[in-house]
């Protein structure tokens, strides 16, 4: 478990549901639930809430003990937009609160981040988000936040995998109590994983090139949110705990050349 710094904790590794549809998410969900998965990660966005919401209602597992993150979508930012998209989140996850809302994108040209996060003040004031937070913020964003509310987010979920380690970003979270999130953290598979590097890593704690990226993850301070549907590659992508990589291991696994694959913070737009 991650301690937050608004006092929460956070899993240490969650399970991601893009791009599972409503039944599929309910399907998978379920067995990840099962497979002792306590962080689900969804958003509006990914059109799957329902059926996240459904996998944890038939769960059988105490509500308390399940963490679900949601996110706020590009088309309903403003403040008054942001609270009804909450709703609607909430409503469509059949939850009395939700563990941890982000602004998925902060969508610089339409300038609203700071009232959506206005909103998300509000929101975790009446207690129907424990948690409140970011995704894909740069330091300037989060700075501007910072500046305008005096309240900082406990969460940033940003794109990071060993070709895009983000070391000054993380940095930043330290020096402010920000939690790191990253998604597509095993660099949505792959080439990756084929790695000579990883490879070698992991046959040498005798892991598979997953659970070695995973660990590199976590022992960076982060929190990945890896997905799969497939129940061997989840329960294998949540056993990273037995081993520990050397700090050698860790900087081979990520010295390599730059490479984003999704959105760049300052310019993508996502509705
Ligand atoms: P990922 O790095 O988790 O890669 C997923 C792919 O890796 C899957 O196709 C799967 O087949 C493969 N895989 C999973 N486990 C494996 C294993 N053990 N061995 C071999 N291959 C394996 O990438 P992602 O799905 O893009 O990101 C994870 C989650 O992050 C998403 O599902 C979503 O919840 C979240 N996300 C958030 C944002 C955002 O803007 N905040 C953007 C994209 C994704």
């Amino acid at each position: 478990m991650c301690r937050l710094r608004d006092g929460m904790t956070l899993p240490a590794i969650g399970l991601g549901t893009y791009p599972l549809d409503d039944d599929e998410a309910e399907r998978v969900v379920a067995g990840a639930l099962e497979a002792g998965y306590r962080l689900i990660d969804t958003a509006m966005t990914y059109g799957n809430e329902t059926g996240v919401g459904r996998a944890i209602a038939h769960s059988g597992i105490a509500r308390e003990e399940i963490f679900v993150t949601t996110k706020l979508p590009g088309r309903d930012h403003g403040y008054e937009q942001a609270l009804a998209s909450f709703e609607g989140s909430r409503r469509r996850l059949g939850l009395d609160f939700v563990d941890l809302y982000l602004i998925h994108w902060p969508l610089p040209r339409l300038n609203q981040y700071v009232k959506c996060w206005q909103a998300l003040i509000r929101l975790h004031e009446e207690s129907v988000t424990r948690s409140i937070g970011v995704s894909n913020f740069t330091v300037e964003h989060i700075q501007r936040l910072e500046s305008q509310t005096g309240v900082l987010p406990s969460v940033n979920q940003i794109e990071m995998h060993p070709a895009l380690p983000q070391r000054e970003l993380r940095a930043f979270h330290e020096t402010k109590g920000i939690r790191t999130q990253s998604w597509r953290p095993l660099g949505q598979g792959g080439t990756l994983l084929a790695d000579p590097e990883v490879v070698g890593i992991a046959a040498r704690h005798d892991v598979t090139p997953a659970q070695a990226v995973l660990r590199w993850q976590t022992q960076l301070g982060s929190v990945p949110i890896p997905k799969s549907a497939d129940p061997r590659r989840q329960r294998e992508n949540l056993d990273i705990f037995g081993f520990e990589l050397t700090d050698d291991e860790l900087s081979r696994i990520s010295a390599r050349s730059p490479h984003r694959i999704g959105g760049d913070p300052d310019d993508h737009e996502e509705f």
